[in-house]
C-alpha cells in the first residue's frame, strides 16, 4: 500500500490498513554512513532511505548492502583476494 506519512503516495510493503507496521510506526532517518548514497531522498521527517526504513539497522554489523556510494570499495576487496592466483603462489611456495 501507498505510505501516507513519511513518504506519501509511495508503495511501501510495511503500510497497511492500521498505518505503518515499522517498529515505531515510521521508517528512521538515515545516518552519517549513509551520505553519498542515491537512495536517499527528502520525507516528512528528513532525509530516509528509498530502500530499508532502518539505515542504523543497515550499518549496524558492516557495509550496508543497498549503498550506492560504497560498492567500489567491496569491488577492491574482493580482487585483492583472487583464490586462483593465491592458489598458485601457493603451490610455487611448496617446490
Ligand atoms: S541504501 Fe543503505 S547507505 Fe543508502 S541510504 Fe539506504 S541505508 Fe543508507
Amino acid at each position: 500500500m501507498q505510505c501516507q506519512t513519511v513518504l506519501p503516495g509511495t508503495e511501501c510493503t510495511f503500510w497497511s490498513k492500521q498505518g505503518c507496521t515499522f517498529s515505531g510506526n515510521s521508517c528512521q532517518t538515515i545516518v552519517d554512513e549513509c551520505q553519498g548514497c542515491e537512495r536517499i531522498v527528502d520525507g516528512t521527517i528528513g532525509q530516509v532511505c528509498s530502500v530499508a526504513p532502518s539505515p542504523s539497522r543497515k550499518w549496524a554489523a558492516e557495509l550496508c548492502n543497498f549503498a550506492t556510494h560504497r560498492k567500489i570499495e567491496i569491488q577492491s576487496i574482493e580482487a585483492k583476494v583472487n583464490p586462483l592466483k593465491a592458489s598458485k603462489k601457493a603451490a610455487a611456495g611448496k617446490k
